[in-house]
């Protein structure tokens, strides 16, 4: 357990809570619980307010904390109790944002065997890199076009925790080139049912239907074998 209740693993949709003050120093403050997620694994930090104050990011801290960053310094205290809430508009932005890199980067990595390299999740646009030699675009195009075929099915998006053992026995639980799941006993499976299954961390939509559409904006070759494909949301 960590220092902060991650209220955003035990449901996504959570927009407003109450929390108490583990420590505010200047502009950063630390809470018992949050629905906050934090910037990592190429999501930006939510935002929001707490009390009055508004939350400008939210970044991971020690001891497996989460720090809301304010946007001046703070006079709460050690102990208070406080109400916050998300931007929502803009983390429900992140979530289909984030949903929708999940679905391309199965369908690129089943169709070329692709691995991701990196990846950038914000609420107007985000970009995915993958290592792959080809750069067609117009079969590029073709598997946008096949998420969205995925988005209009609807399937569920679901999310539980597994055994670091057992998950590791699934074929493409990680797809990120660099990185192996981090070193803990239970790792947070994110699954597209019929598409992908995924150990992470970060905030998903329910149902695919609510990304209701991916937009590839621009393909982008960065070297010999790095692709870059940017894409929004309506
Ligand atoms: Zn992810």
């Amino acid at each position: 357990m960590g220092l902060t209740k991650k209220l955003f693993w035990e449901d996504m949709y959570t927009k407003e809570f109450t929390a108490k003050v583990i420590s505010a120093e200047g502009n950063q403050v630390v809470l018992d619980q949050t629905a906050f997620n934090p910037h990592g694994g190429g999501l930006v930090g939510d935002t929001g307010w707490i009390g009055e104050a508004k939350v400008v990011d939210t970044v991971k801290g020690p001891a497996d904390s989460i720090v809301h960053v304010f946007e001046a310094p703070t006079s709460l205290t050690a102990g208070a109790q406080v109400m916050g809430k998300l931007d929502w508009d803009r983390r429900h932005r992140i979530m289909r944002m984030h949903t929708s890199a999940h679905l391309l980067s199965a369908i690129f990595n089943n169709k070329t065997g692709a691995l991701i390299t990196g990846n950038q999740i914000e609420p107007d646009k985000s970009r995915i890199d993958f290592s792959l030699e080809d750069f067609d675009r117009e079969r590029m195009l073709t598997y946008c076009s096949e998420a969205n075929e995925a988005i209009s099915k609807n399937p569920p998006v679901k999310t539980y925790f597994m055994k670091r053992e057992e998950a590791m026995k699934i074929p493409g639980i990680t797809k990120l080139a660099t990185a192996a799941p981090p070193d803990v006993q239970e790792l947070r499976i994110v699954e597209i049912e019929g598409y992908d299954t995924q150990a992470d961390g970060g905030v998903h939509v329910k149902d695919l239907g609510e990304i209701v559409k991916i937009e590839p904006l621009k393909f982008e070759n960065k070297g010999k074998s790095n692709r870059r494909l940017y894409f929004t949301i309506p």
